[in-house]
């Protein structure tokens, strides 16, 4: 079932395809980076989807990385649309200026899909989830260290060669990088900058609350592999309340039909104490609905960290029956579930 949900994932894994990053680095665009906003995009878009031929040297990936750039002068890369200047210092609710790495490792508690994973923490949020498991990292913008882009590349390529251990210390190879948070997306240019520097045949997994907007759909497409995405909430109230996040609904879902439309996916669902039928059922069923054809995660570990003590309807573990509870829906609704 795996093998049909994403297949392209385990062609590139295979070595029959090749991961979307470096086909956006063989579209190479007759453009002048120093142009207006509006005449970039234009190019952008009317290239996205790979039918440029072979003409000067700046590639679709360059255009991606100079657009996101940008954003950081006005930024708009998540729903919050702050509009800071982040390049002069300015801060915006994420707090993030430059980007900081707080973690990167082969990561073998991710989907089995997935692992082993060279996952890489970034500091700080576009959330303010009130029961972050991160928060000691999410909550903090300025935590880790700042790795330049063709040294973080280079650390990707050697993950992709084998240079990790796995059980009894055998070597292992990363299956793909996994770009998570706190949030990736504040991240953004720094990631595409990255990429810029790679070149190992390694999907690209975008590891995200998905509270992005088009304009970042738009710099992502032809580039991530799978959308490992949050569906947290089934309704805005919870999504205000518990994360400080507006608007919530309408933007899950339209991100979400975007990234089918542009990748794989494997959403994840929380399941939170007390909140079957305003979260879980809802947000599951509009997954069966919409998006039959994805992996589906329905995670039981929800435990009270950060400050969901402040908050009685979430200030226990989940309970066995609430979890099989979700479980049994999901399976009724045909859900494809992960392994
Ligand atoms: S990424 Fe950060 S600064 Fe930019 S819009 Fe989102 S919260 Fe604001």
């Amino acid at each position: 079932m795996a093998r049909k949900a994403l297949k392209r994932y385990y062609e590139i894994l295979d070595g029959e395809e090749e991961a979307r990053y470096l086909t956006s680095k063989k579209v190479r665009l007759d453009v002048d980076l120093t142009c207006g906003d509006e005449e970039l995009w234009l190019v952008h878009d009317t290239n996205v989807s790979g039918e440029a031929e072979v003409q000067r040297s700046t590639t679709l990936l360059d255009l991606k990385a100079e657009l996101a750039g940008r954003t950081l002068r006005s930024c708009d890369l998540c729903e919050r649309r702050c509009g800071v200047n982040r390049i002069a210092g300015e801060k915006g609710h994420c707090g993030v200026l430059e980007a900081r790495v707080c973690s990167e490792f082969l990561h073998m508690g991710e989907e089995p899909e997935l692992v082993p994973s060279y996952t890489i923490f970034f500091a700080g949020c576009t959330f303010k989830c009130v029961f972050c498991q991160n928060w000691d990292i999410s909550t903090r913008p300025d935590a880790g260290t700042r790795i330049e882009p063709e040294e973080l590349a280079e650390m990707v390529e050697t993950r992709a060669g084998g240079d990790g251990r796995g059980r009894g210390g055998l070597r292992v190879r990363a299956r793909n990088v996994n770009w998570v948070g706190g949030d990736p997306t504040s991240n953004l240019p720094f990631i595409l900058d990255v990429l810029r520097h790679c070149d190992a045949n390694l999907p690209q997994v975008w590891n995200s609350n998905m509270y992005v907007t088009e304009k970042t759909m738009r710099l992502l497409d032809g580039v991530i592999d799978i959308y490992l995405t949050d569906f947290k909430y089934g309704n805005d109230r919870c999504a205000e309340r518990l994360s400080n996040a507006a608007d919530y609904m309408r933007i899950m879902t339209r991100n979400h039909l975007l990234a089918r439309r542009q990748a794989e996916m494997i959403i994840r669902h929380l399941v939170l104490p007390n909140h079957f039928k305003c979260c879980t059922e809802p947000a599951l069923r509009w997954i069966s609905e919409n998006l039959r054809d994805v992996k589906v995660n329905v995670m039981g570990q929800y435990r009270p960290e950060h400050r969901a003590r402040e908050h009685p309807d979430i200030d226990r573990p989940l309970r066995m029956d609430e979890y099989e509870a979700a479980i049994e829906l999901a399976e009724e609704l045909g859900l494809d579930l992960t392994d």
